[in-house]
């Protein structure tokens, strides 16, 4: 019998290091690949769940994965809607086999996954998202230290090497012959662009897509930034002051161990320093908020996290609108809100300033700001977003309780000279 596979794209929207896709296009003798828009969503009947930066960014990506799998013969369907009624009618259509995709266990995704094992299909997954796999942790993944500091050091004391990711297909199955539709929007309406974004999308070095994000990383190397990225990482605004891997690893156009592995072939041949380190210790950080969802799932996402204490929350929708249309009275949780909207992107710096602002100075729910947020970033990722509110909000694994930021100390630390809020504050 012929091996006719789906392949569900998903956060992984790359040829290069996806084990995944590489499994489906050597296994298989019928491919088809698929991506599956979710439907429009409403969040409190007021803001789509995902706005405009992300919808441009997806889309830019999209038409480059479209591209590339048209260069190998291959094309990619989009679907609309929930994903298992729409796996039902293709896989009836082409009678495939088995259907492959990346795993992902946040809530709703694995409840995505249940939906499509129901149908009675051969299903294979694969976990491809961290930098590190579980299996290479020196503990099982599910009995992890709570605490990162202690996780990391197991890491290191373990010296756990990030291993070398796997090349892209060179070859693709063909595509099911039957009379698919493959038409898929591949314009998008052009926004005007904020001139001082800090990741403008609308310029081709930023765009979404695969061979961007390795453009712009062999650029980071080139550069080598690497050597300087602690010392700027805190900083506000600007092109080069972080990595701005971010909005690409959201939609997986590049893996973290590509990027880590990299970065250490960067450092053994031009030294590595502090610096270098940290982009390391930073990923891990993306790596741990992914793990941590082996070990607790759900109870994540819960409204008190992981406190055990009871956690009262007085949430104001006045408060929570004037946080979110950046009229709070306060110029520099105002300056990030509207970077946040006008350009999707915000520093880490400014995201744990305004995140601390709403949880503590306005009292609000911080599950409120992660949806925000969720709408806003472009480089959303559920287990970052996720893993960052509950720390900010003291309802996740750190013994520490929650962070607190002092606003006007961070103002006159990090934008004595006002420079943050003047490019932001109102026309
Ligand atoms: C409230 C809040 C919400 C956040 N939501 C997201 C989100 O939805 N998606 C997201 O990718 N990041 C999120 N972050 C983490 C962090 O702010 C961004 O990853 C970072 O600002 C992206 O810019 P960069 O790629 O230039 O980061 P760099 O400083 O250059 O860091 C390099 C990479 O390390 C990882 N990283 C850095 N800091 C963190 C962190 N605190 N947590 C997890 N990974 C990190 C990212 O993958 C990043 O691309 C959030 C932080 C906060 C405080």
């Amino acid at each position: 019998m012929a091996n006719i596979t789906i392949y569900w794209f998903r956060n992984d929207l790359r040829f290069e290091d996806n084990p995944a896709f590489l499994k489906a296009s050597l296994e298989s003798d019928v491919l088809l690949p698929i991506f599956c828009h979710r439907k429009e969503e409403l969040i409190d009947n007021n803001y789509s769940r995902i706005g405009v930066h992300r919808k441009i960014f997806l889309r830019q990506t999209l038409n480059k994965l479209k591209l590339k799998l048209k260069t190998m013969n291959s094309d990619l369907l989009e679907v609309h809607g929930e994903v298992s009624e729409q796996f039902k009618k293709i896989a009836e259509e082409i009678h495939a086999t088995k259907i492959i995709f990346e795993k992902i266990i946040a809530p709703e995704e694995l409840e995505e996954e249940a939906e499509v094992r129901d149908l009675g299909i051969h299903v294979e997954t694969f976990w491809q998202s961290s930098m590190f796999d579980p299996s290479q942790l020196p503990f099982e993944v599910e009995n992890m230290p709570d605490i990162f500091t202690e996780f990391r050091k197991c890491i290191e004391l373990n010296n756990t090497e990030i291993k070398e990711p796997i090349p892209s297909p060179t070859r693709l199955p063909s595509l099911p012959n039957k009379n698919l539709n493959f038409n898929s929007q591949t314009d998008f309406s052009m926004l005007s662009q904020y001139k001082y974004s800090s990741f403008p999308y609308l310029e081709s070095l930023f765009f979404g897509g695969e061979q961007t994000a390795l453009t712009h990383l062999d650029n980071y190397l080139l550069k080598k930034l690497p050597h300087t990225y602690k010392a700027t990482r805190n900083q506000l605004f600007g092109i080069q002051f972080s990595t701005k891997f971010s909005p690409w690893l959201s939609l997986g156009c590049i893996s973290a161990r590509y990027i880590a592995f990299k970065i250490k072939e960067f450092e053994n041949e031009f030294g590595a320093n502090e610096s270098s380190y940290w982009i390391w210790f930073e990923l891990l950080w993306r790596d741990y908020f992914r793990f941590i969802h082996f070990k607790y799932g759900k109870n994540l996402y819960k409204k008190n996290g992981l406190n055990k204490n009871p956690v009262i929350i007085n949430h104001n929708d006045k408060k929570f609108n004037n946080w979110v249309q950046a009229e709070t009275g306060n110029p520099l949780i105002d300056a990030g809100m509207r970077e946040l909207s006008l350009t999707g992107y915000l520093s880490n710096r400014i995201r744990q300033i305004v995140a601390s602002y709403l949880i503590y100075d306005l009292n609000c729910d911080w599950r409120k700001g992660a949806q925000w947020f969720e709408s806003q970033l472009i480089d959303y990722d559920v287990y970052s977003n996720q893993g960052n509110w509950l720390y900010i909000a003291g309802n996740g694994t750190d013994p520490r309780g929650g962070r607190k930021f002092n606003t006007e100390k961070q103002d006159l630390e990090y934008d004595p000279r006002n420079l943050y809020k003047k490019l932001w504050q109102k026309d």
